[in-house]
C-alpha cells in the first residue's frame, strides 16, 4: 500500500471516528435529555391530574358510575406532544364475572397509581389492579394530598414513548449525524489528496535523487516546497548532496594530484638530476627489454659506451661548474639526435650510454661518428674561451653476447680501445 493510500485512509478513519464519536454523544444525550423531561413532564402532569380527580370525587371508588378517570383527563388540557389516552369505546369492556378490571383494560398510562394502602389502582402494565405495590416501587412514589390527607401514591417510573414532534428532532440530528459522516469522508478525501499530493510529489523527486547518485551523479538538487519537515529533509538532502559533492571533487583533486606526484617521484627515480637524461638504473632495465625483443624477433641491436676525454682535467683546468656545463651539453647533444626509440642515458660520471634498436652496426658507427663529431665542433668557447670537449665511444651489436649487459662490456672494451688508440674516436665491433 502506498504511503499516499495509508495517509487518505488514516484521514478518513480519523474523520469518521471523529463525527461519530461527537454525533453519537450527542445524539445519545439528546434522546436521554429528551426522555427525561418528558418523564418529569407527564409525572407532573399526571400527578396534578390524579390530585384534581381526587380532590373532585373524594377518592377512586367514589368515582365509579361517575366521571370515568381516563374520560377526566381527556377533559383536561392534555400535556403538548403527549399521546391522549384512548376514547372508551375502544377500551374492550371487563370479561363478565371478573371483580375488578384486568390492569389490561386500563387506558394505557404509562405511571403507577396506587391507594393510600398502596393498593395498585393503575399497574400502567406492569402490576394488576389491586396488587399490592412492591417495597421497591414504593420508595420513589408521591404522594397524593387532597385536604392534607394522603389518599393516593403516584410511582414517577413508567414508560414514556417520545412524542413525534421530539421523534422529528431525534430523526433530523440523525439526519445531521450521517450529513457529518459523508461531509467528514469528503473532507478527509479531499484534504488527503491535497496534502499527499505535495509529500508524494518531495518523495518521488527524492527516489529519483538518490537513484541519479547511486549511478554516479552526486550533485542532485530536488524542489523545496513549503515549510514542513518535508521541505526541511529536501533542503537537508541537497546540503548533503553538493557537499558530498565537492568532497567527491576534492577527492578526485587530491588522488590526481597524488598521481601526477607519483608519476613525478617515478620519473625523478628514472631521471638523472643534472642531465635529465634517464639514469643508469632505468638504461639497465629497458636495455634488458630492447635485448630480448631483439633476439626474440631476430631483430638488429647496437649498444653505445662514450666517455669525455680529459674530463678530469676540464673540472680541474676550468672549474666543476664547466665540467657540470658541459656534462648537460653533452647530454643536450645525444638527446636532441635520438629517435623517439632510441635509448639514452648518464651511465655515471662522464659516461654516456646509448642502445640503437633496429639497428646494425654500420649504421650505429656512423651515427656515433657525427655524434663524436657534433661534440667536438659544438662552440665551447661560448662556455669558456679555451675549453675543447671531445668523447670516446665503442659499439657493438653482437646479439651473441648473451645479455644486455655483455653487449655493454663489448662497448666498454671498445671505448678502451679508442682511448687507447689516441681518443675523440668511435671504435666498433660486430
Ligand atoms: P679519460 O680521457 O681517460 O676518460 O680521462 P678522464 O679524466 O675523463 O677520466 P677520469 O675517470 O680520470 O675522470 C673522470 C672525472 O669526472 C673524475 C670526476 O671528478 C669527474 N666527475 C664525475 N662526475 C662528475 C660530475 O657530475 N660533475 C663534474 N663536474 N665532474 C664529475
Ligand atoms: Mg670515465
Ligand atoms: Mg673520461
Amino acid at each position: 500500500m502506498s504511503l499516499r493510500t495509508k495517509f487518505m485512509l488514516a484521514l478518513l478513519f480519523t474523520g469518521l471516528a471523529a463525527v461519530a464519536m461527537v454525533g453519537g454523544l450527542a445524539y445519545a444525550g439528546m434522546t436521554k435529555k429528551v426522555d427525561s423531561l418528558r418523564r418529569e413532564r407527564a409525572a407532573e402532569h399526571f400527578h396534578a391530574s390524579v390530585t384534581a380527580y381526587l380532590a373532585q370525587y373524594g377518592s377512586w371508588e367514589a368515582n365509579r358510575g361517575k366521571q370515568g378517570f381516563d374520560a377526566f383527563m381527556r377533559s383536561r388540557a392534555p400535556l403538548a406532544g403527549d399521546r391522549p389516552p384512548p376514547p372508551d369505546d375502544e377500551r374492550r369492556p371487563p370479561p363478565p364475572g371478573a371483580g375488578r378490571p384486568e390492569p389490561r383494560d386500563e387506558p394505557p398510562y404509562h405511571f403507577i397509581l396506587a391507594d393510600q394502602e398502596y393498593r395498585v389502582l393503575l399497574g400502567a402494565g406492569v402490576y394488576n389492579h389491586g396488587e399490592l405495590l412492591p417495597e421497591a416501587a414504593r420508595k420513589n412514589a408521591q404522594a397524593v394530598e387532597v385536604n392534607g390527607r394522603v389518599v393516593a401514591y403516584v410511582s414517577p417510573e413508567g414508560v414514556i414513548t417520545p412524542s413525534r414532534q421530539e421523534l422529528q428532532y431525534l430523526a433530523a440530528m440523525r439526519d445531521a449525524l450521517w450529513f457529518g459522516v459523508a461531509g467528514a469522508a469528503v473532507l478527509a478525501l479531499v484534504l488527503g489528496v491535497l496534502l499527499s499530493r505535495g509529500l508524494g510529489r518531495t518523495l518521488g523527486h527524492l527516489t529519483g535523487a538518490v537513484r541519479a547518485m547511486h549511478g554516479g551523479s552526486l550533485l542532485q538538487r530536488v524542489p523545496v516546497e513549503g515549510k514542513d519537515e518535508v521541505a526541511e529533509l529536501a533542503a537537508a538532502f541537497n546540503a548533503m548532496s553538493e557537499k558530498l559533492a565537492r568532497t567527491h571533487e576534492e577527492l578526485n583533486a587530491s588522488h590526481q594530484t597524488i598521481l601526477t606526484q607519483a608519476e613525478q617521484m617515478r620519473e625523478l627515480s628514472v631521471r638523472d638530476a643534472l642531465t635529465k637524461l634517464h639514469n643508469r638504473r632505468h638504461f639497465d632495465e629497458q636495455a634488458c627489454t630492447l635485448f630480448s625483443h631483439a633476439v626474440r624477433h631476430k631483430r638488429p641491436l647496437s649498444v653505445v659506451i662514450g666517455d669525455i676525454d680529459f674530463f678530469k682535467k676540464i673540472n680541474d683546468q676550468f672549474s666543476h661548474a664547466t665540467g657540470d656545463a658541459v656534462l648537460r651539453q653533452v647530454g643536450e647533444i645525444l638527446r636532441s639526435h635520438m629517435r623517439l626509440s632510441d635509448l639514452v642515458a648518464r651511465y655515471g660520471g662522464e659516461e654516456f650510454v646509448i642502445a640503437f634498436p633496429e639497428t646494425e652496426l654500420p649504421q650505429a658507427a656512423a651515427l656515433c661518428d657525427k655524434l663524436r663529431a657534433m661534440i667536438e665542433a659544438f662552440p665551447w668557447h661560448q662556455v669558456h674561451p679555451e675549453l675543447k670537449v671531445t668523447m670516446s665511444m665503442g659499439v657493438y651489436a653482437d646479439l651473441a653476447a648473451g645479455t644486455a649487459e655483455a653487449m655493454l662490456q663489448k662497448a666498454d672494451a671498445l671505448l678502451y680501445r679508442a682511448k687507447e688508440t689516441g681518443r675523440n674516436r668511435v671504435c666498433f665491433a660486430a
